[in-house]
Order: C-alpha cells, then structure tokens, then sequence
C-alpha cells in the first residue's frame, strides 16, 4: 500500500469531509447538519487498485451520499487508481452504487460487504469497525500448561487465527496476544483447592518451570503443525504478578473488593451490568454462578482477585501482597496481560464458549471497574463453540480425549484437522470421531492433488504461501485480465467475512478444483494463494509425499500403494474375496486401511497381533 493520501478534506454543497483522526475522515451531512455522519477510511493504493471503506448509513439524504461519492471517486481516480475496491456498510450499499454510478465511467469500483463478526456482548452478527483506523487489538484467553493440549483444546486458537487470517486479508494491522497461563488456574476453575500446574509437577516430580516449559513447547509444536500463526505476544502470567497485585489494590481502593480470610474477592453487587455478556438476569439471577463453601464470601458470583494461603500448606507457587502471601486469581491474569499489551480498550476478546458464561463475565467486571471511564471494555466478545465427542464435549475430565499426535500415529496429516475444523463453522458443535478424521484427510489430499496438477509448474512454490490481501488479489486478477478469477476472488471474499463462513469457502474451491481447465495456470496460482491465505491449508504446497503417513523403514510406500490399488479395481469390479484377500495381506504388513466417505485412507498400525 503506498503512503501518499487516498482522500483528503472535501468541502461541498451537500457534504463536507474532514480529517477527524489518523486514517479516518469524518462526513458532515449539510442537510441535517449533523457532524460525524458517517466515516471514510482510505486504505490506500496497491498497483492501480485503490481501497477505501466507509460508512454512510447516518447519512440522510441520497444527494448528499451521490456527492460524498462522486467525491471519493474523483480523488481516488486523481491518485492514479483504475478501480476502487468499496466496502461499505450492507444497508447503504444500494444508496452508494447508486452514487458511484455517476462516477463509474471514471472508474472500474468493486463493492463489497464490510467483514462481520458474532458478537456476544448482544448476541448479534455486526459489522467490524475498530476503534483505531486499521488497526485491531485482539486477545484470545490461552492454555494452562500442565498437560498436553487434546484436539478439542486446539479448536480455540484454530478458530483466532482464522478469524486473524479474515482481518489481514481485509487489509487490517493485527496486533494478537495469547496468554500462557504458568498459574492460578485451579482444578475445576474454582476459587479454591489446587493450583493446577502445581498438582502437575507433584504427579510428575518435574518442577513446575520443567512442566510449563515443556508443555508450552508441545502446545507451540500443536499450533505450528496446524499453521496458526503466531500472536506478537505470549505472556506468562508468572511475568505479571506486580501488575495484578497493582491492578487489584485498585480495586479494592475503589471500593470494588473486600478482604476476608481466604483472600480479596471482588463484589459482583458493585457492578451494574454484571453477567450481561452470559445473559445472565442481574436484578435476581446473580447467584447462578458456581457456589462454593468460602467463608465470608458475600455472593456466590464473587470471585477471588487474590488468593491467601491461609492452610499453611507448602506452595510451590507463591507471592508477597497486601492481602498476605498467595497467588493471584485466575480471571485476572487475562484483564491485566491484555490491559498491559493493547492498551485499555481493545477491539476483540476471544475464547471457547465455556469462558462466556464465567471467565469472561469476570474479566469484564473487574476491567470496567478498574478503568472506571463508562465505556465498554472490549467491543468485540467472540467464542467458538465445542469439539464433541459422543454428543459431549471433549475434555480430559470425561476421558476419550485425543491429541494432534494421536492423529498424526493414525496417519492423518496435522492439516487435514484443520481442514475439519474448517469444515464446520465456529459457532457450530462439531462431532470428533477417528473415521471423521481420516475422512478429512481423504479429502484435503484430493484437494490438494487436484490443485497441484491445475497449478502445473506453478505447484509447490513458495510463493503460494504468501500471505495477500483482497486488494492485492483484485489487482492481480485484473493485470491478468480474467473476470472468471476476479469473481470467485469475490465469492471467497463474500464467505469469509460473513461471520466466517469457512465450510462455503472449502466447498467452493472443492467444487472449482473439479474444473482445472477453467482457469490458466497464473490465474490458479492467485486464486490458490488467496485460498491458502483465508485457511492456511498449504494448497498447491502439499505433494502426495505428504500424505504418507510416518512409517517404519522396513514398509514399503510402493508395494502398499499397489496393493492399494489392486484393492480398488477388485471392490470397483465388485471382486469381493479378492478385495478381502489384498486387504489381509496388507493387515498382515501392519497395515491398517479405513474405508471412509471420502475413500480408502492408510496407515501403519504395527503387525497384526493374531487377535
Ligand atoms: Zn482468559
């Protein structure tokens, strides 16, 4: 994007336009009078495309909107563009054609829909529109790192990522945080017992600095396998424990906390808007949360911003404090990482759907508490829902549970779980079996097979992994001229930033990978890159070597993919002993072949034990 301005102040008969702040011009309405009737962001110039977003929704009348227009194209054309990629809000996008349209002979403008996202603070679809032009401040709550992450673990920060991929696509400067909890999480999420790292490192008889760094590293191992890319920051909250103790003294000069034996604990009563982001009825429902047995504890929903170790049982884990030698509470190691690293108001919180209804109630009341300053904390509350297994959800408390390395020993490639995750949108359970995973696999080695022969030579280059945004891939497309490029960049584009809508956007370049011919391969390789940036799938990366699953040396790939093959023509012909009989010769070899859905999927499973 070059740095020369896009659009600058305008003075007109029906509008008026001006620099209200970096990156952002504000509209004054002249019929109305009204100041800050909508907003203009120019994002700038890449090739000869220009990309502004805007909103005219407050804008009353239709002239006033043609004008605006008429304005924003003009300059647009003056800084060199030969099209315009608009986005715009979805409710005005009639109104804007309608002024643009004046203008189009000047130039070739795109409209497109703004990105929109669940919200959970009001339970509702809205359109994504940061607090600072551009930039977006996100924090997504991270793992406690006292055991491995299992694959329902691993759905959250798939999911932060995907929706990190979205933004950057749109052109959005993407400042993530994950925190990595090293204390203060106890079992079960409660108030009281044991610290979860320290009930680890007794199990194990490794220090706690030994279990939080090596399961840190395998969940970093977890999340590089899956291609999430990394967040700027990772704080530990053993690193911030002067912050909480600073930010909780706060609270309680402030009159948000009261003292009693077992620690200081916040008073949920303080707080008017308490339980709104769980739905939770604060005028009689406040007690819906986890009761525990602490004495002195005025109301269930309170919850502990410092725990006293009172027992005199030995920590591993322990700090000086105004309220006595103890630990900080969980809730708040998430407002004071995330306060301290994106400032005080940030545009986007993230989690699983089991932080909406406590952790993330908690973090809101204690932040707004202590900023004190009326506004809404975060603006943007998005929780992802479940891995199931069985109708439940997945979790080491019910057994069942399987890590990443666990799939990849069944010969399922890391990415082919994402490919799963994908599969189902973020707001929707998703049922977990093996046979569910090999499927997967099946698939995305078909997909990508079938996208490496359309690429041709252009398969496997690195290129194909460079991250590009929308305006990048328009101009792109219109260099090679190709409209048929330009509207499914459009169609990828529509999915993504509706709400996330990744199964239409694996569906549809499933469906276009069946007609390689209906692209040249330079226009492939735009689209594969658009594809891969959007779901970080490696496509037209992955080989058919890739697919191998991890194998012994004494096996033999070639022999197994013949038998493999003579397996096919039998069942195809309906050859029914002869199948059996090439599938038995392979058990015998330890191999094991699932037929799933999708087709026939391998891998090594050790010799057959007789059984
Ligand atoms: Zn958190």
């Amino acid at each position: 994007m070059s740095t020369t301005p896009l659009i600058g102040p305008y003075d007109g008969a029906s509008v008026r336009l001006w620099e209200a702040e970096p990156g952002r011009l504000a509209v004054e309405d002249r019929g109305t009078g009204s100041r800050g009737a909508g907003w203009v962001e120019p994002l700038g110039l890449v090739g000869s495309t220009a990309a502004v977003r805007l909103s005219t929704s407050a804008v009353a009348s239709d002239g006033a909107v043609a004008e605006l227009l008429t304005s924003v194209v003009d300059q647009v054309r003056a800084a060199g563009a030969d099209r315009l990629v608009l986005e715009t809000d979805d409710e005005d996008r009639e109104r804007v054609l309608g002024g643009a349209a004046a203008r189009t002979d000047a130039l070739d403008v795109i409209l497109v829909p703004p990105l929109r996202i669940a919200n959970s603070l009001g339970r509702q679809v809205e359109r994504f529109v940061p607090l600072v032009p551009g930039r977006v401040g996100m924090y997504s709550c991270g793992p406690t790192v006292y055991s491995y992450a299992h694959l329902g673990n691993l759905v959250a920060y798939v999911f932060a990522d995907t929706l990190k991929r979205a933004l950057q696509w749109r052109g959005f400067d993407v400042r993530h945080v994950i925190n990595i909890t090293d204390v203060g999480h106890l079992l079960a999420d409660a108030d009281q017992g044991e610290d979860k790292v320290e009930e680890a490192s007794r199990r194990e008889g490794r220090s706690v600095g030994e279990i939080t760094g090596a399961y840190t590293r395998a969940y970093w191992d977890d999340l590089s396998s899956l291609h999430v890319r990394f967040p700027d920051e990772w704080p530990k909250a053993s690193a911030y424990v002067a912050e909480m103790i600073n930010f909780a003294a706060v609270l309680e000069q402030h009159g948000y906390a009261y003292r009693i034996p077992s620690g200081l604990y916040f008073d949920t009563a303080r707080q008017d808007g308490y339980g709104e982001l769980a739905g939770i009825d604060t005028s009689g429902q406040r007690e819906t949360g986890r009761v525990e047995a602490v004495e002195g504890k005025r109301r269930s929903s309170d919850f502990a911003l410092w725990r006293t170790f009172t027992d005199g049982r030995e920590r591993l884990m322990h700090w000086e404090s105004p309220w006595g030698v103890g630990a900080p509470g969980w809730h708040l190691e998430c407002s004071v990482m995330s306060i301290s690293l994106l400032g005080s108001h940030f545009d986007i919180h993230t989690g699983g759907v089991d932080h909406r209804e406590l952790h993330h109630v908690n973090e809101i009341a204690q932040s707004e508490a202590y900023l004190e300053d009326g506004r809404r904390w975060v603006t943007y509350w998005v929780h992802n829902e479940f891995l199931n297994v069985k109708g439940a959800k997945m979790a080491k408390s019910e057994g069942g549970i399987l890590r990443l390395a666990d799939l990849v020993a069944l010969g399922v490639h890391p990415l082919a779980y994402r490919y799963l995750l994908l599969s189902s949108h973020y707001g929707s359970q998703l049922e977990f079996t093996e046979k569910i995973a090999q499927s997967a696999h099946v698939a995305l080695k078909r997909l990508a097979l079938r996208l490496r022969a359309a690429l041709g030579t252009a398969a496997g280059g690195e290129g194909l992994e460079e991250p590009v945004t929308l305006a990048e891939a328009l101009d792109d497309a219109s260099v090679l001229g190709s409209g048929l490029l330009r509207e499914r960049l459009l169609a990828l584009d529509a999915a993504m930033v509706d709400d996330l809508q990744t199964p239409t956007v694996t569906a549809l370049v499933n469906e276009w990978s069946r007609d390689p011919d209906a692209l040249p391969p330079a226009e492939w390789e735009v689209l594969v890159r658009a594809a891969n940036t959007l779901t970080g799938l490696s496509l037209g990366v992955l080989a058919p070597a890739d697919f191998v699953p991890p194998l012994p040396a004494e096996v033999d790939v070639a022999w197994v993919e013949d038998r493999l093959a003579e397996r096919e023509a039998a069942r195809a012909s309906r050859e029914w002993p002869m199948a059996d009989r090439l599938r038995d010769e392979l058990t015998a070899a330890g191999i094991r072949v699932e037929d799933t859905p999708e087709g026939s999927h391998w891998y090594y499973a050790g010799p057959a034990t007789g059984s």
